[in-house]
This record gives C-alpha cells, sequence and structure tokens, in this order.
C-alpha cells in the first residue's frame, strides 16, 4: 500500500511516497533530506504529535494555563488524554515549566504549563468589620 504525506519537519513541505507492507516501511521516496525519511517512517506506521492545550486553574488570576506534552505522543491517544485532561485542576500560583501531570497513559511524556498564572491576591478584610470583642 502506497501513502502519499507532506513532510512537515520544514517549511520546504516534500511531497512524500511511502510504501507500507504488513505494517512494515518498504521504501520512502520524495524526500530531499534524511529527516523526511524519518517523518514518513514513523508517519506512516505511527504517527506522533506534541499535544497542546490547556488545564483549569484554582484560585489564580485566570481561570486556565496553556500546557503541552514534553515530547510528541502517539496520535491516536489523544481523545483519552484530552479527556483525561479535561478532568483535571490545578491550584495557583502555576510556574512556567511545572509539571501538571506525569507519564500520561504510560507514554513516559510530561504534561508541562507553558506559562505561569499568578495566585489572586487575597481579599484584603474590610477595615469597617471587626471581629467581635471576646468575654472580658
Ligand atoms: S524532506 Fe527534508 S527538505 Fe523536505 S520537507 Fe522534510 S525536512 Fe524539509
Amino acid at each position: 500500500m502506497k501513502k502519499r504525506l507532506i513532510c512537515i519537519s520544514c517549511p520546504v513541505g516534500c511531497e512524500l511516497t511511502v510504501e507500507v507492507e504488513n505494517g512494515k516501511v518498504i521504501s520512502v521516496s520524495g524526500n530531499r533530506c534524511p529527516r523526511g525519511e524519518a517523518y514518513a517512517r514513523e508517519e506512516a506506521v505511527e504517527p506522533r504529535r506534541v499535544l497542546a492545550t490547556s488545564v483549569k486553574v484554582l484560585g489564580g488570576e485566570l481561570p486556565l494555563v496553556s500546557v503541552k506534552t514534553d515530547r510528541p505522543i502517539p496520535k491516536n491517544l489523544i481523545p483519552q488524554i484530552m479527556e483525561l485532561v479535561k478532568g483535571l485542576s490545578v491550584n495557583a500560583p502555576v510556574e512556567l515549566g511545572q509539571v501538571i501531570l506525569e507519564n500520561l497513559l504510560d507514554t513516559g511524556a510530561k504534561l508541562v504549563a507553558t506559562r505561569a498564572v499568578p495566585r489572586l491576591p487575597q481579599e484584603p478584610l474590610n477595615p469597617g468589620v471587626r471581629p467581635a470583642a471576646g468575654p472580658p
């Protein structure tokens, strides 16, 4: 079976043809460099992507923090991982690069914050209201 792919490893965008038989890559053509062959071999058999999404923040200046996986993960696991991420929340403050979740679905990948979210400033006590005095 032949598959046609566009190489996304650089802006040239070579049109690749990959011949696959019984789940194995037999040949790759159309690539101008070895990176294209490596991309085609992976993409034809087990495509991977870096997942970028967001996670709910509790008590932060923003309601969400942007996150991404620290490495490409199998594309077919992305729907399951998105379900997992939907149920996640993290307490503010969130630091840039903070690991939100380790070893996503046993892929070895971490989910990492790509920005910082400070904690919401604490509400000052209303100076007109004083706690009731206790017994003398
Ligand atoms: S095969 Fe090489 S030159 Fe062509 S798009 Fe891929 S990385 Fe770029």
